[in-house]
């Protein structure tokens, strides 16, 4: 059974990152990927700009900007009623892009795998046991061998229900994404659009394609479909992706030689747009602690600096999400916020800037 010094399971944002980050202080380092890259996923495609100073930190901030993508320049909010609120995005080098998750989560995987990490894709892990050593069986039958474990395998982490801290289910929302036709005159703008049966986002992620996101309850999803079909022109055989739940609570993210990172660790509502970001700063997080326990560093101590380092990272920014997970439950009375534009504007013109403004010197600090 081959031995690594730290097995990752998933290869998303947050363990690619994690795996590149650890690989370049000369861990020996293993990457389980349960599908075959590039491959898409149901996300709103948006790059928030904190995200631009860990890419610069993985050498790739310059390869992000040669993919295929889309700047944007404003976020509209539209009401039920059709009213409607425009805020710029601050523009520039380290401003808010678009790109396919195909295209970006394939990039970093490669840095990862560029770095010296080895990756198995296609490689699903179905069992866990943990004595010196944990031992990763898959679904293939190959087993492996690692000190430490990270969980970086999304919402839904097996990992998580492996080790029983995966929370029970709660009757969620679920999501359909599709990458759709770009409608001609859209311009860049991101569209964040509230429906009487849930929310929609669109934002177009290159010259010819808009991604679109429904978010509704399981009776109401098939309204909002149709909603959609119409509202774009595209037809019934669409194909969509689906996702849920679209939260969940949170579980801890540091543990005796295992760790979660990214959606593993805590789902926010993805109406801001800033999963992305938390995957692959609580990624790099998880290196910085792993070498350090690797060099025979205090380990509890490491565990607490990397929990208090996560807990810093969302402080300041859960408040915005609770207050558009409440908006987005309940899209009559965000929709009022929308209509009363002078005042709500205000509102959405912070909101906007809290989202879209890079916060990364201030993660830094925590390390
Ligand atoms: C509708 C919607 C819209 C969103 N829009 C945005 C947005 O615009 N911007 C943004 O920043 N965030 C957005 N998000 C959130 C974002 O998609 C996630 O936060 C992000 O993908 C988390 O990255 P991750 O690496 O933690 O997990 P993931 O990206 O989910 O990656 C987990 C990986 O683990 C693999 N895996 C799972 N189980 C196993 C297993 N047993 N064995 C091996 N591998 C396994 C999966 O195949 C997957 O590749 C959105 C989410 C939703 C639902």
């Amino acid at each position: 059974m081959e031995c690594f010094d730290v097995a990752i399971v998933g290869g998303g944002p947050a363990g690619s990152t994690c795996a590149a980050f650890c690989t370049r202080v000369g861990l020996r380092t293993l990457v389980l990927e349960r599908e075959n890259f590039p491959r898409e996923k149901v996300c709103g495609d948006c790059l928030n700009p904190s995200c631009w100073p860990v890419l610069e930190r993985l050498g790739l901030a310059y390869r992000v900007r040669d993919l295929s993508h889309s700047n944007l320049d404003s976020v509209q909010f539209i009401a039920i009623c059709g009213r409607n609120v425009i805020v710029d995005l601050p523009s520039g080098n380290d401003s808010e892009l678009s790109v396919k998750r195909s295209l970006f989560d394939d990039l970093l995987l490669k840095r990862a795998r560029e770095l010296g990490a080895h990756v198995r894709e296609e490689t699903t892990v179905t069992a866990l046991a943990h004595d010196e050593n944990w031992k990763i069986e898959t679904a293939i039958g190959e087993n492996f061998s690692a000190r430490i474990l990270v969980g970086a395998d999304g919402r839904n982490s097996t990992v998580a229900r492996l080790c029983n801290l995966l929370p029970r289910p709660a009757r969620e929302r679920v999501a359909l994404q599709a990458h759709i036709p770009l409608p001609e005159n859209f311009g860049r703008r991101v569209v964040l659009q509230f429906l009487p049966e849930g929310y929609s986002g669109q934002a177009p992620v290159n010259e010819t394609e808009l991604n679109l996101c429904l978010v509704g309850t399981p009776p109401t999803i098939s309204r909002l479909r149709r909603w959609a079909e119409g509202h774009f022109e595209i037809t019934a055989d669409q194909s969509w992706r689906t996702i849920t739940p679209l939260t969940r609570s949170p579980i801890s993210c540091a543990h005796e030689n295992l760790f979660f990172i990214g959606d593993a660790a805590r789902v926010v509502e993805p109406f801001t747009g800033e999963g992305i970001y938390y995957a692959m700063r609580s990624g790099e997080l998880a290196a910085i602690a792993i070498s350090k326990i690797m060099r025979g560093e205090d380990h509890q101590a490491t565990l607490r600096q990397f929990a208090r380092a996560c807990a810093e990272m969302y402080r300041g920014r859960l408040w915005i999400n609770r207050l558009s997970r409440a908006a987005v439950l309940s899209p009559r009375i965000a929709s009022v916020l929308v209509q009363f534009a002078p005042v709500s504007s205000v509102v959405m013109r912070s909101l906007t800037a809290r989202i879209a403004s890079a916060n990364d010197e201030l993660m830094t600090k925590a390390e």
